[in-house]
């Protein structure tokens, strides 16, 4: 007999009173995936649920910071943060991560990680001139002058979620509105009871 009990998935949700998932949020920069991450994650803690945000502020510097922007380096980047996510799953924490991961395939590949309904794919959906005009860490600009290579949506391809969970207008919804809309897909997704 072993020593100890093996303390599962189930019994931290159990514990938690709600279910554990990845939200990922996918979309150009500025669309609004952190603000909307944050903001959800605000709410959930409120009412008592275990959260942890992955975004390039805390991912980039410690996790990947050995890791640069080329195809590759941005493939693996997503694999350790899809690696992470499965682990704050096991921990019973509900994770959003917010990431452009503008590659379908890497995206697939982060979802397959998974067992099946514990990855949530939610496009951030925001025009490329909202994006810019309000171009957050002057970033466009710079892409814009030819002093970032690559810039997803200017000079490398972003491709659009086939099957997402949900879609957010961040150029035609509110934050409230977009906040609700993925507090409503947790409820029908029976991670967290109504609230
Ligand atoms: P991303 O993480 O996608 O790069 P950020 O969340 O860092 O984008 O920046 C989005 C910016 O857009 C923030 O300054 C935010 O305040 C602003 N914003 C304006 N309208 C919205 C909205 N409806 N939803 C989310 N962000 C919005």
């Amino acid at each position: 007999m072993t020593p100890f009990i093996k303390i599962t998935r189930e019994w931290r949700n159990h514990q938690n009173s709600h279910k554990s998932v990845v939200l990922w949020f996918t979309g150009l920069s500025g669309a609004g995936k952190s603000t909307i991450a944050h903001s959800v994650e605000e709410k959930l803690y409120q009412q008592g649920c275990k959260t942890f945000v992955l975004d390039g502020d805390n991912v980039r510097h410690g996790l990947s910071g050995d890791l640069g922007f080329s195809d590759e380096d941005r493939k693996e980047n997503l694999r350790r943060i899809g690696e992470v996510s499965k682990f704050f799953i096991e921990a019973g924490t509900i994770t959003l991560t917010a990431f452009i991961s503008p590659f379908r395939d890497d995206r697939e590949r982060v979802r397959s990680l998974m067992p099946h309904g514990d990855f949530l794919e939610i496009y951030v959906d925001c025009s490329i001139e909202v994006c810019e005009s309000r171009d957050v860490k002057g970033l466009y600009k710079r892409a814009r002058a030819g002093e970032v290579k690559e810039f997803t949506g200017i000079s490398a391809p972003y491709e659009l979620p086939e099957k997402p969970e949900l879609v957010v207008n961040t150029d035609q919804q509110t934050l409230e509105e977009s906040v609700e809309s993925v507090i409503q897909l947790l409820i029908e997704r029976d991670i967290i009871q109504r609230v």
